[in-house]
């Protein structure tokens, strides 16, 4: 039987009793139907991951126990997405699979042409929470409300490349972008314009930027969605995170 992984917004240590949500506690007695002694996995972030025994559920609430770390916690520096604000399922379905994909954090960022400005954060973040649960993340990115691109571009630590895709035809290849950066402590960030793509008044100033690196996904124009997911995937293909060390598990209690 598989165990449960849940996110817990607490300190994790030997024999630490946490509470779980009713939400949590709904899940794994009504949705999974497990019981008092069963096993889950928990992880907050910080403290690795970690074995627990079930010790009460209720309609109201629930309380684990945790017993044993079995992952040390790990930095999971993956990239940053400045994404699109889109239609209220794409953005959920772009933050859900954001997450799966590794990014560090998602800044949802407004330009001229965003037709959507607005989103729900705790809805966002619950999406985000469950994608790492399921996962297997130690970690939950950050997902911030919609800014415009200024804002966001305002106080940019100029040592952070940040990969402008441009839907124009007139930027090089991703990967070979990719390729001519030297080795990073971290992956360079992603932009990604709204359906209606970037201004081109918009993308001029982009390009001049210091840090910018304007590239291309292709002769297709692809859904904002699909770029965002896209250049993710090439970024951590071609960087670190799909060819570096695993974290290697400890031994699992039985
Ligand atoms: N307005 C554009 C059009 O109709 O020609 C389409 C914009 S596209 C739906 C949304 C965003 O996805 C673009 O601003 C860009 O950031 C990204 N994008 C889409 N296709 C791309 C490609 N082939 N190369 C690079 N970026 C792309």
């Amino acid at each position: 039987m598989s165990r449960p992984r849940l996110f817990v917004p607490c300190p994790l240590a030997a024999d630490r009793a946490i509470r779980l949500s009713e939400a949590q506690a709904h899940y794994l007695a009504n949705v999974l139907r497990r019981k008092l002694g069963d096993w889950v996995q928990l992880f907050n972030g910080e403290d690795g991951e970690w074995q627990a025994r079930i010790t009460a559920l209720s309609r109201r609430g629930g309380e684990v126990v945790a017993l044993a770390r079995t992952r040390a916690q790990a930095m999971e520096e993956g990239p940053i997405l400045l994404a699109p604000v889109l239609r209220r399922d794409t953005t959920e379905w772009m933050v859900e699979k954001a997450t799966e994909l590794g990014a560090a954090a998602i800044l949802l960022t407004t330009t001229a042409r965003s037709a959507v400005t607005r989103t729900n954060p705790t809805r966002l973040a619950a999406i985000a929470t469950e994608a790492a649960e399921q996962c297997g993340r130690l970690t939950v990115p950050r997902i911030d409300p919609p800014q415009p691109l200024d804002r966001r571009l305002a106080d940019w630590p100029e040592a952070l490349p940040l990969v402008v895709c441009d839907e124009t035809g007139a930027s090089p290849p991703l990967a070979s972008v990719l390729a001519g950066l030297p080795p990073a402590a971290r992956p360079p960030a992603v932009l990604v314009g709204p359906e209606g793509g970037f201004e081109p008044g918009e993308l001029d100033r982009l390009r001049d930027l210091p840090f910018s690196l304007p590239a291309s996904l292709g002769s297709r124009i692809l859904r904002a969605e699909t770029a965002a997911l896209t250049s993710l995937a090439l970024v951590q293909a071609l960087t670190r995170d799909w060819c570096g060390p695993q974290v290697p598990s400890l031994s699992v209690p039985t």
